[in-house]
């Protein structure tokens, strides 16, 4: 069987261009680019799919995404999220390890990838907890990890406060051919607070969270990849000073990089005034200054990747009190149109903002994926970057709904996603 994608503008993300080309799959591989014309394909064995005026873009690659697989079933599986997943234009995700039990041993690796494969939808990279049980004390065991089919470390969800066990852990890592991922955040600092510390925390009466609270951990991870020679990655960046803090690392030659959220370039902590808890994430919506230093740190590089940090809850934890309400907003589904909103603002270039959305998570985590190259993987999307539609719930293929995007119109679709060859998601 073969599959002859025609007349698309292929996007190509690592050369930054947007060329019209067919490509033509067979057994699960890109067998040819070629411009329109060239390739005559008929015959009962050939399917084709048309794509002009549409964009042929390398599958989406998320590093960052929370599915609630073991522990968690009723907010989210291994199977809705990879759902989710394709019908977002991503064609790999990497899961991080706050499950219950927490990934932190071969077991759990193991059966993340089980239900994975079983779901027959996107690739799914299991990461692994830096600490087992995620508290910080004694260190996962590695090797067994990264047999077991973990790609990465990280301990998401909190901080490895101990500085002394960050250091082994990027050494360790790095031995293993494992990538570390630090969620940058100071306890002592963020405390109870449930929103960003500012004019409006202090207006409505809720609890702040510092900038300084990432910037304090932003600082230590880039002064620990100093002193080791090792890389680290600085997860969800949301202020203006972990912007500059990763900016002057990487003018030093130190190996960091760095991923946002569409959420930190998208919405500020005036969205936080109804107490809307669709809105309350960690780290905080941040000000529109901080909005424009991660806009200005997406286009100049600063900041590599678009993640989602997608963190399905269900309405017993959103519907509550704001300060009692569970951080964290679901985002697979979101995370193209609102990076495509970049393009049209004039921040990012096409070419840039898929590259930001697919080949940079690759090369951050070390995954293949990203691009789209003759004999390479046939992992892609078909998007529409003009289709208008308001985003509904009914649309939401996540077990859970939250989203502050909901009845939102949004711009830009994924139309068709294809992982090795197989469509795994096609729109209606
Ligand atoms: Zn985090
Ligand atoms: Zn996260």
């Amino acid at each position: 069987m073969i599959t002859w994608i025609r007349g698309g503008d292929l996007v190509d993300p690592v050369n930054e261009t947007v060329e019209q080309l067919d490509v033509v799959v067979e057994k699960g591989k890109i067998s040819k680019m070629l411009p329109p014309g060239v390739f005559q394909g008929n015959g009962s064995g050939i399917k084709r799919v048309e794509a002009s005026g549409k964009m042929v873009i390398p599958g989406l690659v998320d590093m960052h995404v929370h599915l609630r697989e073991p522990g968690h079933e009723y907010k989210e599986t291994i199977a809705s999220g990879a759902r989710a997943a394709a019908a977002g234009g991503y064609t790999a995700i990497a899961c991080m390890p706050n499950t219950v039990p927490p990934n932190d041993c071969r077991a759990v690796t193991e059966f993340i990838l089980e239900q994975a494969e079983r779901a027959r939808s996107v690739r799914v990279y299991p990461i692994a907890a830096i600490s087992k049980g995620q508290d910080g004390e004694t260190l996962t065991d590695f090797g067994e990890l990264r047999e077991a089919g973990a790609v990465g470390l990280s301990d998401d969800g909190f901080p490895v406060v101990n500085s002394e066990l960050m250091r082994r852990a990027l050494e360790y890592a790095s031995f293993y051919g494992l990538r570390v991922i630090s969620h940058c955040e100071d306890r002592s600092l963020s405390g109870d607070g449930v929103m960003h510390e500012g004019g409006i925390s202090t207006r409505i009466g809720l609890a702040g969270i510092p900038d300084a609270s990432e910037d304090i951990m932003v600082y230590r991870e880039i002064a620990l990849a100093r002193l080791t020679g090792r890389h680290v990655h600085i997860a969800h960046v949301s202020t203006a000073a972990s912007v500059d803090l990763i900016r002057r690392a990487k003018e030093d030659g130190i190996r960091v990089t760095a991923e946002t959220a569409p959420h930190y370039f998208t919405l500020d902590h005036r969205r936080v005034i109804g107490y809307d808890t669709l809105a309350k994430v960690n780290p905080p919506l941040r000000t529109p200054e901080d909005v424009e230093a991660i806009k200005t740190g997406l286009r100049e590089g600063v900041i590599d990747a678009i993640a989602t940090d997608h963190a399905p809850h269900s309405s017993l934890e959103k519907d509550l009190e704001f300060d009692r309400a569970a951080f964290g907003m679901i985002g697979l589904q979101t995370a193209l149109p609102l990076t495509l909103q970049l393009v049209r603002d004039g921040v990012l270039g096409l070419a840039q903002a898929i590259g930001k959305l697919s080949w940079a998570g690759a090369t951050a985590l070390g995954i293949p994926g990203g691009r789209l190259m003759e004999g390479g993987s046939a992992d892609l999307a078909i998007i529409d970057l003009n289709y208008e539609y308001p985003l509904e719930t009914d649309r939401i293929l996540s077990k859970s709904k939250n989203s502050p995007f909901i009845g939102q119109v949004l711009k830009g679709i994924t139309e068709l996603t294809m992982v090795g060859g197989k469509i795994v998601w096609e729109k209606a």
